[in-house]
């Protein structure tokens, strides 16, 4: 269930806006009471100021004394009221003596406390003779008479109650948005996410039988496109391995049939009526013989597999190029032999980090192709030299050599020249495999052939390519 996305964000957005609207209603509370403050201490100062002008009055009059002692009594409103939460109060400085006081105090025999007064009005919040929270103002006033202290307190609990109201007011309101915001983001959510919906049925629809569609990305949102980009460009190249693979399958089996009906016509003619001894043992060698080419295919078609998936692990060792050369020289020279074919090897003291076995691969191969495809009495002839960090392998033949557009292919597989279909055995296997063990190692191959005269296979390979632990290169 919390796998949703659409569920996901409508929780963090409840979660984001329940934090939103709880400092929100902090800070309302706040700014409220502190306005409320500021609307009861003005209000108190012109109480205070109202007070002190009638004395000012008063005392011109020379009547402050008997205007002291009627306010005690003629107070109004809720000042006459016992602990009404509104007081006054007016002290003489120099013996802190209450000279008057609000009936709503002195009903009470309770006074307001005296708080460091001065000139200049001062605010305080403070508990008043019935436990109630008070604001009060202190200044001084100066008369002929001497300095009077002037206090008016005013209860909080109007302010407090404004403030308790609106909260409550929130308390209903804030859950109701935060419900209507949830339901909100789920609905624009389920909308948002509505061309993924259409981007995963487009990809439904792809399928082995189809795999050259693609995901249709014009028109799609910019959070998408990548997406399908990415994704379009990921099938194109299953489709090529698909491709491959087939063509791969489709090759071999070709390749395989040859032989497999010459076996096959042998086998009809010894089987058709009673032949000689001889007959037998003839058509029991080219079966052999057969047997034997379809073997070879065979087993380079599996190292061309494990090449592929990267299961073919090299060893790499300091494998001596000279002496892998004359090694290889030797296997072949005996078919050269045959040929009329001279093989010479110059040599050059190189030195290579690579799979024995591999590169043995490689150079007979090579070795073999130019003997293979010389003519007869013609020569090949092989150096070693090396470069900085690369050791270079060349073998030229005077052979058939072949058309400028045949040298990129001959490195695919199955791929064989018709002429050298026609007059020599292969199976087109062998230079794919030399292209990948070379580039297993980190280098390249490359050819130079001129019809009628012959050809130049250059390897290099670098000298100490850095091998990693499954056994491939990072040079
Ligand atoms: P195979 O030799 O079994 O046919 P390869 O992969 O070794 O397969 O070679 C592919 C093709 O490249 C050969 O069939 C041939 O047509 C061409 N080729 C390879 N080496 C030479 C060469 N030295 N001279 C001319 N053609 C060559």
């Amino acid at each position: 269930m919390f796998n949703s996305i659409k569920l996901r964000l409508a929780l963090l957005f409840l979660l984001i806006f329940s934090l939103v609207f709880a400092g929100l209603e902090f800070f309302q509370h706040h700014e409220l009471k502190i306005a409320g403050i500021r609307l009861v201490d003005d209000h108190l100062k012109s109480s205070n100021q109202t007070l002190a002008n009638i004395l000012t009055i008063e005392e011109s009059h020379g009547q402050i004394k008997d205007e002291l002692v009627e306010l005690n009594q003629t107070a109004t409103g809720e000042y006459a009221l016992k602990l009404s939460g509104h007081y006054y109060q007016i002290t003489g400085a120099s013996d802190s003596k209450a000279l008057a006081r609000s009936p709503s105090l002195s009903l009470a025999g309770a006074y307001l406390p005296l708080l460091q007064p001065s000139d200049e009005p001062r605010y305080d919040t403070i508990t008043g003779p019935d436990g109630q929270r008070l604001r009060m103002i202190t200044q001084n006033y100066r008369f002929r008479a001497g300095v009077l202290i002037f206090q008016t307190a005013e209860s909080l609990d109007d302010v407090s109650r404004l403030a308790s109201s609106l909260r409550d007011l929130s308390i209903v309101i804030y859950p109701a948005l935060l419900i209507l915001c949830g339901i909100a983001v789920f609905i624009i959510s389920s909308w948002a996410l509505h061309p993924l919906k259409a981007f995963s049925r487009s990809l439904s629809r792809i399928t082995e039988a189809n795999l050259g569609e693609r995901v249709e990305e014009k028109g799609l949102a910019a959070e998408i496109k990548p997406l399908a980009v990415d994704f379009n460009t990921m099938m194109g190249r299953l489709e090529a391995s698909f491709t491959r693979q087939k063509q791969f399958l489709s090759d071999a089996s070709h390749e395989l049939r040859t032989p497999t009906s010459i076996i096959k016509s042998f086998c009809d003619v010894i089987l058709g009526r009673t032949r000689s001894a001889d007959d037998y043992r003839e058509a029991f060698r080219k079966i052999s013989e057969t047997v034997n080419r379809m073997c070879g295919i065979i087993n380079r078609i599996l190292v061309i597999s494990r090449l592929d998936s990267k299961e073919m692990r090299f060893s790499p060792s300091k494998v001596d190029l000279n002496e892998t050369l004359k090694d290889v020289v030797r296997l072949i020279e005996p078919m050269a032999a045959g040929k009329g074919v001279r093989i010479t090897l110059e040599r050059g003291n190189v030195t290579v980090s690579g799979d024995r076995e591999g590169l043995t691969e490689v150079f007979t191969n090579m070795v073999e192709n130019a003997v293979k495809y010389n003519k007869q009495g013609g020569s090949v002839h092989i150096t070693v030299s090396g470069e900085a960090d690369t050791a270079i392998v060349t073998v030229r033949d005077t052979g058939i050599g072949m058309a400028a557009g045949e040298t990129k292919k001959i490195f695919d597989r199955f791929y064989r020249i018709d002429e050298s279909r026609s007059q020599t055995i292969g199976s087109g296997l062998g230079l794919s495999i030399v292209r990948s063990i070379v580039e297993s190692h980190g280098g390249s191959i490359d050819v130079k052939s001129e019809p009628g005269t012959g050809s130049e296979f250059t390897i290099r390979l670098p000298k100490n390519p850095v091998w990693k632990s499954n056994g491939s290169t990072h040079v």
